[in-house]
């Protein structure tokens, strides 16, 4: 039975909830549209740029971006020109290996990045109007259902605490063995910068 069915939502929880985040799917949709168009750029392009300007070097390669974007190499590649094109970003080439290379942000790509980096600002505001229980239950909801995703191979790449090496989940607690800290549910981080991935066992 189809979730986006109303009747089928009167009596399945799962399937009004696709529906609700297919709407916060859509709000994101338009208003990266809206940012692409002020920089006559691609949704994509700019999602790159934003990424380029926060992610360290090993993972500013057209190989990572493909994976954590769920795109092949061929389509990363070809925005990748054109930001090229337009000069706002540079390319380091690796002297191991002189097909790979990493790609920085030229000063007026680092400027574009910034700008657009607050796209989402209209989604922050609203979900700053929720109670910080009600915040704490979505996150954590939202945690658990994207490492689920993952977990089933429907989207790859993640750097949240529940898919990382370091993280325990013991007596109700999580804990980071690398930062030696229990952490709070809101203190669960989505995009860890010291994520180790899980070897398979
Ligand atoms: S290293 Fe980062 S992702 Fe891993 S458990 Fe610690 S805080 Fe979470």
């Amino acid at each position: 039975m189809s979730a986006f069915n109303p009747k089928t939502q009167d009596h399945k929880l799962a399937s009004k909830m696709i529906v609700a985040l297919e709407r916060i799917s859509e709000t994101f949709r338009v208003l990266l549209w809206e940012e692409a168009k002020k920089h006559q750029l691609s949704p994509i392009q700019i999602q790159l740029l934003i990424f380029l300007l926060y992610h360290p070097k090993e993972q500013r390669k057209v190989s990572y971006l493909a994976k954590e974007f769920n795109m092949t190499k061929a389509t990363v590649s070809d925005s990748i020109r054109v930001l090229f094109k337009k000069e706002l970003i540079t390319k380091e080439k690796d002297p191991n290996d002189t097909r790979s290379y990493t790609i920085d942000l030229s000063p007026s790509g680092t400027a574009i990045a910034q700008q657009c980096s607050v796209f989402t600002n209209p989604i922050e505001k609203s979900i700053q109007q929720l109670s910080n229980d009600q915040q704490d239950l979505i996150l954590d909801g939202l945690m658990h259902l994207i490492n689920g995703l993952n977990s089933d191979g429907v989207i790859t790449v993640q750097r949240m605490c529940r898919n990382c090496a370091q993280y325990r989940y013991t007596e109700g607690k999580h804990y980071c063995s690398l930062l030696e800290l229990y952490l709070k549910t809101t203190e669960l981080r989505v995009d860890c910068p010291e994520h180790s991935p899980k070897t398979a066992s």
